[in-house]
This record gives structure tokens, C-alpha cells and sequence, in this order.
């Protein structure tokens, strides 16, 4: 930590300065200037917060120089981790090495669309299937998912698919339920900041897929994922899946650049949403090109048997033509950028 004296902070706003910081603890180096003088601060960062420096007379700032996160950051775990999803038997890595392609109905609505949708997911090579029985509906009046009746039917799908299933969880509340059945709990971009949700998914012993805040900065996002750590579960996946901006051409703005920026800073895997990114299928697939080659560990993609009679985002969902481009695209380039199949590397014990 750095701080700022004003130009004109006197020996005696330094002195202060320098007497709270060795009052908890802490170093405190002085370096004078030809008009400010700054002073670094070595020791426990979280003690020099409870000083208020900024508080003090004469200080004009203060800086951080480490990063505010600590558990999901490269300075505690330098090597970038896999997250293993699946019961004992099968288990399949999102991570460094691999490119894991998810995908299913933005909805489980019927037994029989999910299985549908589930069938067309792993035929074009999905090894993670993906449903919600519980959706975050920004309308009260829209469906709200078919709660327990659905996981249900995705926990069913998913064993005779043989795919493990990750399912969206938005009130803490039903996180026990949730985590009986999913091999995998979301948290969605609209709970993204919901911290007791966070706390209680961190709690419930499955790794968990953080979606990133529409109007969260990478570091909130991070914050977020720290929220799940602290509870020791460090099996956290994030998912860029677009931000809010002014451009109205797409749902939200996918943000490309957060996948490299995330694996500079974080060990934790990161995986892209083009579906909900885009809110279009006809982009869903330049897009998913796109995360394949800016070394996104994976991709999460919805499909949809009928996406006519989808009671949620039929307009992004796959089928058809769009679906056998996307299957190519996730067997073709990865082995480019360097990653195999996550399909070729699943834990079968
Ligand atoms: C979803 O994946 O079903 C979903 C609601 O996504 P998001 O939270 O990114 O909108
Ligand atoms: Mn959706």
C-alpha cells in the first residue's frame, strides 16, 4: 500500500502517518519529494484498512498495490486450477488444459425437452448439461422454472445421458435442494453481488459456475468468487457472459478481453456465455470461435428441440444447422489453441 501526502502535509502529518502504521504492526518507508511526499506500508494489509488512512490530515491518497482478493487470486495459487464436475465415477475438468463445451435447455420445461435437449447437446459433443428449474425472471408474470418437479427431470436426464448437470440456484434458501441433485450450482448475473447466496453456495460442497455481474468491473466479480472461497470451496467456474453497455445490436456486450484479463489475475477456470451474451443464436457460434481462441476454457451454449415453444430465450437457442456449425467449431479448434477435448480427459474413478 502506497500512500499520498498532500503537497502541503507538514513533518508532523508524516509523523502521524507513520506512528498509526507502526502502531498496528506494519513498516512504514518514507521517500520525500521535491513536492509530496509518499510513504509504502509493508505488513497486514487488512489492519492499515481499519486505520482510514485517507481520514488522516495531510494524506491526498492512498493506493493498493496487491490485489483485494486473495483465495481465487495468482498470488495465493500461481498455477491455474480445474474444477472437476461430476459424482465419483464420471467427472469432467473445466480448466488449463481442456475445453469443456456445456450445453442444454436455457429451461427445463418438460421431461421430454430436456432429454431432447440433452441428446442434442452430447451428439454435437457437450459433456455438461445445462438446465434451469429455478429462473431469475426479470418480469414476475414470465415462467419462473418448475423448481424441484425440474431438477428432477434434469437429475434424471442427466443420469441416463451420462452428462453431469449444473442448474441455477437464486435464493439461498434452496441451496440445499439444488445441490441434492445438481452436480453443479449457478449462481446467475442478477445474484452476482447477493452475498448470503454466495455464502451458502460455498457451503454446499459442489463446485459452483459464477456468472459475472452485467454491470460488475472483473474485480467485483473476483470479490464475488472470494465470497465463495472464504467458505473453502475453491471449486468456483466463472462465466463472462456479457455486460450492459449502450449498444442495442445484442442483449449485452460480450467482454472478450475479461477471459485473459480474469486468467492473468485469477487460478480460477473461465468459461463464456455466448447465448446469453448475444440474446441471438445467429451469433452464438462467431462468438463461441471467438472464446475457443481467446483461451476461454470453455463454452456454455443453449439448445432448444423447439425454440419456437421455448417458455425461455428461444431466440438464442440452438438447433439444426447453427448446432452442427458449433459442434465443428468446438472440435476443431480447440487442438489449436493447445487443448483437448475435456470429453477425452473425464475421471472415471
Ligand atoms: C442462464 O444461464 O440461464 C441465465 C439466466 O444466465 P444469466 O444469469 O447470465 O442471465
Ligand atoms: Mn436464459
Amino acid at each position: 500500500m502506497v500512500v499520498v501526502m498532500s503537497p502541503d502535509a507538514t513533518d508532523e502529518d508524516v509523523a502521524h502517518v507513520v506512528a498509526r502504521v507502526e502502531g498496528v504492526g506494519g513498516e512504514a518507508f518514507v521517500s520525500k519529494g521535491v513536492v509530496r511526499t509518499i510513504i509504502g506500508l509493508v505488513g497486514d494489509i487488512d489492519s492499515f484498512h481499519h486505520l482510514n488512512l485517507r481520514t488522516l490530515r495531510g494524506v491526498a491518497d492512498v493506493h493498493r498495490i496487491s490485489d483485494p482478493y486473495k483465495l481465487v487470486s495468482r498470488q495465493h495459487h500461481a498455477d491455474r486450477s480445474t474444477v472437476w464436475v461430476g459424482r465419483e465415477g464420471r467427472q469432467v475438468p473445466i480448466g488449463p488444459d481442456s475445453f469443456t463445451f456445456l450445453a442444454g435447455p436455457c429451461a427445463v420445461e418438460t421431461a421430454e425437452q430436456t432429454l431432447e435437449s440433452a441428446q442434442m447437446a452430447k451428439s454435437a459433443g457437450a459433456t455438461i448439461l445445462r438446465g434451469g428449474a429455478y429462473k431469475p425472471r426479470t418480469s414476475p408474470y414470465a415462467f419462473q422454472g418448475l423448481g424441484v418437479p425440474g431438477l428432477e427431470i434434469l437429475a434424471g436426464v442427466g443420469e441416463a445421458t451420462g452428462l453431469p448437470v449444473v442448474t441455477e440456484v437464486v435464493d439461498a434458501r434452496d441451496v440445499p435442494v439444488v445441490a441434492e441433485y445438481a452436480d453443479m450450482l449457478q449462481i446467475g448475473t442478477r445474484n452476482m453481488a447477493n452475498f448470503g447466496l454466495l455464502q451458502a453456495a460455498g457451503d454446499a460442497g459442489k463446485p459452483v459456475l459464477l456468472k459475472r455481474g452485467m454491470t460488475a468491473t472483473i474485480e467485483e466479480w473476483l470479490m464475488a468468487a472470494e465470497y465463495i472461497a472464504q467458505r473453502g470451496n475453491l471449486d468456483v467456474v466463472l462465466c463472462e457472459r456479457g455486460i450492459r453497455t449502450f449498444e442495442p445490436s445484442t442483449r449485452n456486450t460480450l467482454d472478450i478481453s475479461a477471459v485473459p484479463v480474469v486468467q492473468a489475475t485469477s487460478h480460477l477456470p473461465v468459461i463464456v456465455d455466448p447465448s446469453h451474451a448475444s440474446g441471438r443464436k445467429d451469433l452464438v457460434v462467431p462468438l463461441s470461435r471467438a472464446a475457443i481462441a481467446v483461451g476461454a476454457d470453455g463454452v456454455i451454449v443453449d439448445v432448444h428441440p423447439d425454440p419456437e415453444t421455448a417458455l425461455c430465450d428461444g431466440p438464442q437457442a440452438l438447433l439444426g444447422s447453427e448446432l452442427r456449425e458449433l459442434a465443428q467449431a468446438v472440435r476443431r479448434l480447440p487442438p489449436i489453441v493447445g487443448r483437448v477435448d475435456a470429453g477425452s480427459l473425464v475421471r472415471t474413478v
